[in-house]
């Protein structure tokens, strides 16, 4: 995914009407700027969603399996969120799924909410399986301690259409020791909204400190889609 396409997951970036969070282009308008973005609107499945913790229900749910190492990468700033796009080599496994993880990017307040609760931060972390299907692993953040694996990116954030090229980062050193996790299905929460994508939400958060958020708050004050509908879906937690 090249760093100037704008768009977080654009697959086709050619096709992408502008989108943005506020203002005459935000969620509210997104499936009227572009026929591709029909999903926004359509879908019975979009993301995010409110996780009901009650209502979730107990399944003996596949591990995630990360191998996550370290390695180069880029830092993008896309105009919609900063993005980090790791060389390749990093997978996870979650039962007979494998998928390689494409990109992990930001998004404040977070996107999904637990309990009626958005937290100040979301990483996404991306993964294309080998059916072509994304998975993405959520990870939420709250205010605490200085996040030592964030550090890297978050002392040099990238401005809109800059990017910064680490020498080594590991994604693995930005996961909780705890790998349970909420599931359900969803799609992307950017334009073109496809569904079909198996969401992940870690149960243990991270912890980021007010200096880092106020970091990523100059470069995006806000980068959230507002909370879909669950309609007929049930999210499953790990027993
Ligand atoms: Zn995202």
């Amino acid at each position: 995914m090249a760093w100037s396409i704008g768009c977080a997951y654009a697959e086709n970036p050619a096709s992408h009407a502008h989108w943005s969070y506020q203002g005459s282009t935000d969620p509210a308008h997104w499936a009227d700027l572009d026929k591709a973005n029909a999903a926004c609107r359509l879908s019975q499945e979009q993301s995010p969603i409110n996780i009901d913790v009650r209502a979730a229900k107990k399944a003996p749910l596949a591990a995630l399996e990360f191998s996550y190492a370290a390695g180069t990468a880029e830092v993008i700033n896309n105009g919609h969120t900063v993005q980090v796009n790791p060389a390749a080599g990093n997978t996870l496994k979650v039962g007979e799924d494998v998928g390689h993880l494409l990109q992990f990017h930001f998004h404040t307040p977070s996107e999904e909410s637990v309990n009626g609760v958005r937290y100040p931060l979301v990483a996404h972390f991306v993964h294309k399986g080998f059916d072509g299907k994304l998975s993405v692993v959520a990870l939420l953040f709250k205010e605490g301690r200085r996040n030592q694996a964030l550090a890297p990116m978050f002392t040099a954030l990238p401005t809109e259409g800059k990017l910064l090229a680490l020498a080594n980062m590991n994604p693995g050193e930005l996961l909780p020791a705890d790998h349970s996790y909420f599931k359900f299905m969803g799609s992307l929460t950017t334009p073109p909204c496809s569904d079909g994508v198996r969401w992940q939400v870690l149960k243990q958060t991270a912890e980021i400190s007010k200096q880092q958020l106020s970091a990523f708050r100059k470069l995006y004050t806000m980068n959230a889609r507002p909370i879909q509908p669950l309609n007929s879906r049930v999210v499953e937690v790990s027993d």
